[in-house]
């Protein structure tokens, strides 16, 4: 006779996860609809419907550090098909945005971004900052004259380098130590489960599977298997694209900087600021697409923390391109006030990586390599196990 399986339901998760827009945990009445509908779901262990009654029954231990969550890319078509409208795909979304939080501290930080009435200080600490320390140290330069304008006179660069070395050590050190304790949570639950042999991960292992995972994940192959994101891959790419060769661009002009001891502002024609203009302008437009889909999509819960990040994508390419059409325009006093306004958004963007849906990149990133770690885990074992004939 198999022994009794005992349960403790955490209540305050299950009302953690009803508090998102639409859901309703009730709903559902276990068909598996939803896990025969998802395209990506793995035959070895199917979901979102076993996710759908962990939540149900308030099992947090077996859903906030469970891999599998992090397959999902909230695709909708589980959703479209659910006869009980239990919006499975929305609760998966939901259970990511809570392991962020679990994992990314501190967690008074993710408060900032559930609250759409805290918005203005997203934008008034990045100021404050950046005008104290300005100040402060006497860098910062308001009497701006000269025949061109140019952007290191009014910010110069070991004042960037103040506000943004530090910050981006910070948020490397609250992702590693959030990942650390994921990893560790991931393999625990992996073992309760009976999917992963208990004991630490090989690292070394796990490394090896990170890397030959990568090429998948940046081409998104697997987030186009679903039906409802074949439209949206598009927009999706070009918006994860933009940010990736922005982020090269700015490396470029830093090696540009310390290296080729180079200042600008540089040519149009440069092959660099050709790159920065063509991501900058599809950082614009992918934004706007992914708005628009959004928009569209009535199955598709949208709270004010999805809408968050799309709009600062948005804000942060018309910023930056209105900064360079100013300056172009020569029309100083506002090319400086919006170069400005741009570095607030840049800010926003470093400093609240950890805790906004951008999480999802490192997390995800992590996961699906864990996944791939475990299954070749059992692989091996499986092989190990096998009789010599
Ligand atoms: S979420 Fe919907 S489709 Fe999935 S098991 Fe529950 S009722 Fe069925
Ligand atoms: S939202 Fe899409 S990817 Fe996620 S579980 Fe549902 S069908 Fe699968």
């Amino acid at each position: 006779m198999a022994s009794p399986v005992f349960i403790e339901p955490d209540l305050e998760f299950i009302a953690q996860i009803n508090s998102g827009p639409g859901l309703n945990l009730k709903k559902c009445y276990q068909c598996a609809t939803c896990s025969v509908a998802c395209a990506i779901s793995h035959d070895d262990h199917p979901f979102p419907r076993k996710e759908m009654i962990y939540a149900s029954w308030g099992l947090k231990d077996r859903l906030i550090a469970n891999p599998d969550i992090w397959l999902c890319y909230n695709c909708g078509d589980c959703s479209t098909l659910c006869p009980r409208d239990a919006r499975p795909g929305d609760v998966l979304n939901r259970l990511r945005k809570m392991s962020i939080k679990e994992y990314s501290k501190p967690a008074a930080m993710h408060q900032l971004f559930n609250d759409n009435r805290k918005m203005p200080w997203l934008f008034i600490i990045p100021a404050l900052i950046i005008i104290t320390l300005g100040f402060a140290t006497g860098l910062m330069n308001l009497s701006l004259g000269g025949d061109r304008i140019v952007f290191a006179h009014f910010f110069p660069v070991p004042l960037i380098e103040m506000i943004f070395i530090p910050l981006s050590l910070g948020v490397t050190l609250v992702f590693f130590l959030g990942i650390r304790r994921f990893l560790k949570d991931m393999q625990t639950t992996y073992a309760r489960l009976g999917k992963a042999t208990p004991g630490p991960i090989d690292f070394k292992r796990f490394l090896v599977t990170l890397i030959t995972q990568l090429p998948a994940i940046i081409k998104h192959e697997r987030f186009s298997s679903c039906s409802e994101n074949k439209g949206r891959k598009i927009s999706h790419m070009m918006v994860a694209y933009s940010f990736t060769s922005l982020a090269f661009v700015a490396g470029a002009f830093v090696f540009a900087l310390y290296v080729l001891n180079s200042h600008g502002p540089y040519d149009q024609i440069n092959p660099v600021k050709i790159l920065a203009n063509i991501s900058g302008i599809a950082l614009i437009a992918g934004s706007l697409l992914l708005i628009k889909e959004r928009r569209a999509n009535a199955r598709q819960a949208n709270g004010y923390y999805d809408w968050y990040l799309l709009c600062l994508a948005l804000f942060l390419g018309i910023t930056g391109m209105l900064t360079q059409a100013l300056r172009l325009a020569d029309i100083s006093w506002a090319a400086y006030s919006m170069y400005f306004i741009h570095l607030l958004f840049a800010f926003n963007l470093v400093a609240f990586l950890p805790y906004t849906k951008l999480a999802h990149l490192v997390y995800r990133t992590v996961a699906i390599a864990y996944y791939h770690y475990r299954k070749e885990e059992t692989r091996l074992i499986n092989l190990e196990n096998k009789p010599i004939n």
